[in-house]
């Protein structure tokens, strides 16, 4: 029996990656000795992060104005080193925050510690089913960056495309769906993520962020938190995580092998409407998230009862589909399905569905 495994993150990885880590695991490179066992300054280990760098830049279009940045603490680090690099960007500490979800509701309250933060735009009275309408936000001109969050993992809602803020910087957690799709980098002035999802194991962060937004975080900042600290020493002014950065190195090749981004995207979109598709077509399932605003990431939904959701987790774990338990804040199930996600297993789990409906319904 085939496992699918649809769990939020850490979330599954592709098979050929998973095989090759397996395979080079006692006898990296040639070397005879791991790639964890080898110092992070070996001319190897540094080859494989300028590898990363130039995989980075080829595979996501990154343009050169952008540093490169492997960071810490996975993506809630992020959470205080965003606030901690660029509120002062401009006198007064200001940022404004667009609060979709759970991650970008403490995004913001982190940011709180350090500033004057401003809610422009909250989806919380729809309880997070939908997006805000940007359309009426009252932009602040003295803000120095406004913070979004372009997948809402436990809302299974997504941004199709970015704001334009003009001069002030976009910050976007994009934990959930970094690498899943062409990036429109001119909207963009830092992009993060928690490699946990679509780029590896968790732990690792990738900040991507413009040039001219480095230099300018407050005093004092600890080393290991300021981006400038991480630009000047290609990420390794300490031992970097080495497992994750060669994780990240195989993944990136996999993304590329595939046919980059816009393939990633095409599958995405197909994926998930293989499941939107069961639930519209049923009086079963009742998806969570507002059909404009629904992810291609995580697909979430309710069934009629809480005794029925426990029978289909319990049956569908079984028949060899994992983790489709929802976050205990939205209950209901939720399948996510990001890159490394077969096909199959999405028409593993819409036939699963049908049937269980079939049954139950
Ligand atoms: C998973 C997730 C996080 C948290 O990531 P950690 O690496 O556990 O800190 C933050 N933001 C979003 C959008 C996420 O999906």
């Amino acid at each position: 029996m085939s496992i699918y495994n649809f769990a939020a993150g850490p979330a599954m990885l592709p098979i050929p990656v998973m095989k090759q880590i397996q395979d080079e695991w006692i006898n990296w490179n040639g070397m005879g000795v791991s790639v964890i066992e080898i110092s992070h300054r070996s001319k190897e280990f540094e080859a494989l992060l300028a590898e990363n760098d130039e995989l980075i830049r080829e595979v996501a279009d990154l343009p050169d104005d952008f540093e490169i940045l492997y960071t810490h603490g996975g993506a809630q680090m992020q959470f205080s080193m965003v606030p901690m690099n660029l509120l002062g960007l401009k006198p007064g500490n200001i940022a404004q925050y667009i609060e979709t979800g759970n991650f970008a509701s403490i995004a913001r309250k982190e940011a709180e510690k350090f500033g004057h933060i401003e809610i422009i735009a909250t989806g919380e009275a729809d309880n997070f089913s939908k997006l805000p309408d940007l359309g009426q936000v009252n932009w602040n001109p003295d803000a120095s960056y406004v913070h979004l969050t372009s997948n809402n993992t436990l809302f299974g809602t997504q941004w199709k495309a970015y704001p334009d803020l003009g001069e002030t910087p976009l910050v976007i957690d994009a934990t959930s769906d970094i690498f899943s799709k062409p990036i429109d980098w001119s909207r963009v002035g830092l992009m993060y993520g928690g490699a946990q999802k679509n780029l590896g194991p968790s732990g690792l962060a990738l900040a991507l962020v413009r040039k001219d937004l480095l230099g300018k975080a407050t005093q004092p900042c600890p080393k290991l938190m300021d981006y400038s600290v991480y630009a000047g020493n290609h990420s390794m002014a300490n031992t970097p995580n080495t497992f994750a950065l060669y994780a990240l190195n195989l993944i990136m090749k996999w993304i590329k092998a595939e046919g980059g981004l816009s393939v990633m995207e095409e599958r995405n979109q197909t994926k998930a409407k293989t499941i939107y598709e069961v639930i519209d077509g049923s009086d079963f399932y009742q998806g969570t998230a507002q059909e404009a605003d629904r992810s291609i990431m995580n697909v979430t939904f309710t069934l009629p009862s809480d005794e029925m959701l426990q029978e289909f987790l319990k049956e569908s774990q079984a028949a060899g589909l994992y983790a489709l338990k929802g976050h205990r804040v939205v209950g209901g199930a939720r399948a996510s399905i990001y890159n490394p996600m077969p096909q199959e297993g999405v028409d593993a789990l819409a036939s699963f569905m049908k049937f269980f409906a079939q049954k139950r319904g």
